[in-house]
């Protein structure tokens, strides 16, 4: 991933305030300018455009719709589904504590959480604590986390964050969304995982895979990720509350995929409204030959 130096076309994050354009893989409605990017999809290409050939696009175009709300039955079958499958469902970032958890989110920002993983288990033996990452200074964090898009960044916000922590909270992560949304880095998604994963809160963090997801099937359709967030909190069991979170980015991520959701093999498919299905591929058999022909 680039770390936006002079090579790199400028990125801009667009925010849903003033869009222009609907993407045709994830529906977000982008600004479709030169150098805009769909901060949602991961599919959105700097130039405007989704990768992919021309012909998914259309299909994918094709298939972009407008989801009614499930009804409260199709929801419960839903989770009901994802927690007989998967009871106990887990974040993928590698962490050993709320504060090397709080890095990892900061860290993962319009990055992959394995990405992320390569570079932190260098870093998190050297600082594992809000003070030692302090005294670690930015450059030496910046060095260890090079891997990861915007590393220079990071690095000063991780560092910076590690200095509040230390100065304001008494070397301990906030258990607060207001005070964790006043760190460096650190907005409503991220505060919601560090909530979830670190403190046991029912919250949903909606990044791209939520959103896409919540959406597509119908489970909590909206234009913003805040609106995807406040529906799935309206719609979503309490008794599910606690890891819809998970379930919902594991199964974006790996099945409900953007480009081509994997209908085939979904365990919630009975109940999501995305049509028309994406089908099972055709295997071809491989080694089969026409017998000769019997000669003359
Ligand atoms: S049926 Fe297809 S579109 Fe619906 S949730 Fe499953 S993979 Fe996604």
């Amino acid at each position: 991933m680039s770390d936006g130096s002079a090579a790199s076309p400028a990125k801009t994050i667009i925010t849903l305030r003033s869009p222009v354009a609907e993407s045709a893989l994830c529906g977000v409605r982008v600004a479709a300018k030169i150098g805009s990017a769909c901060i949602f999809c991961p599919d959105f290409a700097w130039n405007g455009r989704h990768k992919g050939s021309d012909q998914e696009g259309a299909v994918a175009a094709g298939r972009r719709q407008r989801t009614k709300r499930l009804p409260a039955q199709d929801v419960e079958a839903i989770f009901g589904a994802f927690s007989a499958a998967e009871p106990e469902p887990k974040g993928e970032l590698l962490h050993t504590n709320p504060f090397t958890l709080l890095v990892a989110v900061v860290l993962s920002a319009q990055a992959t959480d394995a990405g992320v993983n390569k570079a932190t288990p260098a870093l998190f033996a050297l600082a594992d604590t809000p003070q030692k990452m302090a005294a670690l200074g930015a450059d030496r964090i910046a060095e260890l986390i090079k891997t990861i898009g915007l590393y220079r960044t990071k690095a000063k916000n991780v560092q910076r964050l590690a200095e509040i922590l230390v100065d304001e909270h008494g070397g301990e992560v906030p258990r607060t969304r207001e005070a964790l949304e006043t760190l460096p880095g650190v907005g409503r998604k991220t505060a919601n995982v560090v909530l979830n994963i670190a403190f046991g809160e029912p919250t949903i963090a909606v990044d791209t895979h939520l959103f896409r997801v919540g959406n597509r099937t119908g489970l909590a359709p909206g234009k913003t990720p805040l609106e995807v967030e406040l529906n799935l909190l309206k719609v979503v069991p309490e008794h599910y509350l606690l890891h819809a979170h998970h379930w919902l980015i594991l199964h974006g991520r790996y099945v409900c995929k953007s480009r081509k959701p994997e209908c085939w093999r979904c365990l919630i498919a009975p109940w999501c409204r995305f049509e028309p299905k994406t089908p099972a591929p055709v295997v071809k058999e491989k080694g089969v030959r026409s017998p000769p022909l019997p000669k003359a």
